[in-house]
């Protein structure tokens, strides 16, 4: 018979028109409340501001009813409906905690504070929230600055990487990375990740400058047919299904023959499958690779989930056996150096600020011997208590990408099919 409270909002009109609205939120957890014999203790209503501001004065009335004991659980339908800001969040957390009181999102049912694994969930995908807010921001910021210091010197006529020769189309310096960009595109099929690539080599267009980019088929005869043709295609099922393909293993899957890492594909609209790109873009590899070979998404995700736990145990035990390294040599040496390097500051061979400098630096790489670092294990170690049957499935794409990703660091494939999984 707990004591419940059940906390609402709405950000935006699209999440109303998408069944998500006030009264469809409060009749979901009021069901869940009477389903579980819990006592409906109030009601918390916040209308349509960003989950980042704090001041939202019911749920801040909330709080002061947690403060004053009267809510053991708090009920929401989906995470962000609390916080989408890490820090906030955290406040929060610690509030409730010296109050008893958990919290748990009824359609995401791994969200859940009452449990370790729910915790371990928690934390990993508030910290991803917290990343990709600052990411966006970040992107935003980087893109106004550089247009303002140039003038929009980037939105001319003429496209990225190539110029006006004779009356001629022709490539320029920059047109190496404006091929760069398709082909990231192409690999990751995800319009806001190539943003980002592309900023990271200097090309400062915002997503619908890179999108006009990708779509202008003034590229074609230069970044080749199959390439230009390939990113129409994701273009256009990205748009048909409304949403940029998130890959989940992108980045994680690499070709056990040449070491490339492979390119998420899409074939039939669903299937999503992952192919070495050295082998598939021959053209323009400098050693092409005989690995032919395609993998489907599923397929991994089905291996990963049959045998994770498993090697994870495996793979836990083994980093038990290990011994901790013996530093005590290095250790020995750079004090030796240092020394050595004394007696040069003192014959005057180098000035006090080559000594100091030096000296700081050796003094740095001891401490840092002298104090190993502490792997830590934990979430491993939650994925081993976790139900994977029952938690993954309600994964979205991105949730399961940042899932694999908190355990797994590689995760190779062969030409004869065999695939090995690599831990963090
Ligand atoms: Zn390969």
């Amino acid at each position: 018979m707990k004591r419940t409270a059940i906390y609402l909002r709405v950000s935006t009109d699209k999440q109303a028109q998408e069944g998500d609205s006030i009264p469809a939120q409060r009749d979901a957890l009021r069901k869940y409340v009477k389903e579980h014999n819990y006592i409906l203790v109030g009601e918390y209503l916040d209308d349509g501001i960003s989950g980042t501001k704090e001041d939202r004065a019911e749920f801040q009335r909330m709080m002061e009813d947690v403060k004053r004991g009267l809510i053991e659980l708090i009920l929401v339908t989906k995470l962000d409906r609390i916080h989408r800001s890490l820090r906030n969040f955290l406040n929060m957390q610690d509030t409730l905690d010296k109050y008893n009181c958990d919290w748990l999102a009824i359609w995401e049912p791994m969200y859940d504070s009452s449990t370790p694994q729910g915790r371990m969930i928690i934390n990993t995908m508030m910290n991803l929230a917290q990343f990709e807010a600052e990411q966006t921001g970040q992107r935003i910021r980087q893109v106004f600055q550089y247009k303002r210091e140039k003038g929009e010197v980037l939105s001319g006529k003429v496209p990225c990487g190539l110029k006006i020769e004779n009356k001629h189309l022709v490539a320029d310096e920059n047109f190496e990375n404006a091929k760069k960009i398709f082909e990231h595109y192409r690999e990751h099929g995800n319009l806001r990740k190539t943003v980002d690539y592309a900023i990271s080599i200097g090309v400062m267009l915002g997503s619908s400058g890179i999108k006009k980019m990708l779509k202008n088929e003034r590229y074609r005869p230069f970044v080749g047919a199959d390439l230009f043709d390939d990113v129409q295609m994701l273009f256009s099922k990205n748009i048909k299904y409304n949403t940029y393909r998130t890959y989940i293993f992108t980045g994680l899957v690499v070709c056990a023959e040449c070491g490339g890492k492979l390119g998420g594909h899409t074939r039939s609209h669903e299937l999503q499958y992952y192919r070495c790109l050295r082998h598939f873009n021959k053209g323009n590899a400098i050693s092409p690779c005989g690995n032919s070979g395609t993998i489907g998404e599923r397929v991994i995700e089905r291996y990963l989930l049959e045998h994770v736990k498993e090697m994870l145990t495996e793979y836990l035990f083994q980093k038990q056996q290990d011994k901790p390294k013996d530093n005590s040599k290095r250790i020995a040496t750079l004090q030796k150096k240092m020394g050595k390097l004394k007696d040069l500051y003192l014959n005057d061979l180098i000035n006090l600020e080559e000594y100091k400098k030096d000296k700081q630096n050796y003094e740095k790489e001891i401490a840092s011997l002298q104090t190993p670092v502490q792997r830590d294990f934990s979430a491993h170690e939650a994925v081993l208590q976790m139900n994977l049957e029952e938690f993954y499935p309600a994964l979205t794409q991105e949730q399961k990408r940042a899932f694999w990703r908190s355990i797994i660091s590689k995760i190779t494939f062969s030409k004869d099919r065999k695939i090995e999984v690599f831990f963090l």
